[in-house]
């Protein structure tokens, strides 16, 4: 079992969903259960909050949250179509339809359970299921969202549920780097990192891992595996190498009350 997680930078064209179906494919030739999740094509999530701000300078979160939500929406769908085009079977599905449940505190929401009983059914089928990051559902059945870079929590989230012991990002970087590459040229990647080291970069403003998913990760004993998309069999870098899976299946404080 194996999560794989694709961010906005990797779904900024039409033409990128058939490139990182190719990297789905590779992958699942070792790994024959593929969770895949995957953010908004790159700029959408900021295009929509946009417009609706062009309707109501301050939108209800729980209608601002239906809206946002349809970007991730948008990516399953075609991911799960350029894999079909590819030959490999696959399906889509929501963050409700795949059992992600959050408290009630729209557009920061915080994952609270998860059943993923429709994802178990897509794998023991030998299809690739497709997760739409970001987003769950509150108790009530209200669509909600996790706050913005909230996919990766949302991928290290689902591989608590499905035991997965590690989640391989595909960012437009080939890991975690001392500074930013983007900006620095002799910035040094670094192989291994423990999730203390991972935090505090995330925290210093390092923008290639939430810190959110870090902590989750900590939690749980997942992996986390950084690599690139335009070179994906580069080595990256792995936080919390030789971490031992620890089932506690533990997943992250409610932002707000249940009632
Ligand atoms: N699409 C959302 C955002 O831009 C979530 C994510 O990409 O992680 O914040
Ligand atoms: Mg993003």
């Amino acid at each position: 079992m194996l999560v794989m997680k694709f961010g906005g930078a990797s779904v900024s064209a039409p033409e990128s969903f058939q490139k990182i179906a190719k990297i789905i494919i590779e992958r699942s030739l070792q790994d024959k259960k593929l969770v895949v999740v995957v953010s908004a094509m790159a700029g959408q999530t900021d295009e929509l909050l946009e417009l609706a701000r062009k309707v109501h300078p301050n939108p209800p979160t729980r209608e601002q949250d239906m809206l946002v939500s349809v970007g991730e929406r948008i990516s399953i769908a075609l991911l799960a179509m350029a894999l079909e085009r590819q030959g490999k079977e696959a399906v889509s599905f929501t963050g409700s339809q795949s059992g992600i449940i959050t408290c009630e505190n729209h557009s920061d929401a915080r994952i609270v359970e998860i059943r993923p009983k429709r994802l178990h059914e897509a794998l023991n089928q030998e299809k690739v299921a497709i997760v739409a990051g970001f987003q769950g559902m509150s108790r009530k059945g209200e669509i909600t969202t996790l706050g913005r870079g909230g996919s990766d929590t949302s991928a290290v989230a689902l591989a608590v549920a499905l035991g997965a012991e590690r989640v391989e990002f595909y960012k437009d970087v080939p890991g975690i780097f001392d500074a930013d590459p983007k900006k620095n040229e002799g910035a040094k990647l670094m192989p291994n990192l423990s999730y203390a080291d991972a935090l505090e970069l995330a925290k210093k403003g390092a923008k290639v891992l939430h810190a959110r998913c870090i902590e989750l990760a900590e939690k749980n004993g997942v992996q986390l595996a950084v690599h690139s998309f335009n070179d994906p069999k580069l080595p990256g870098t792995v936080v919390g190498f030789g971490q031992i899976r620890n089932l506690n299946m533990s997943y992250e404080e409610p932002t707000c009350l249940p009632n």
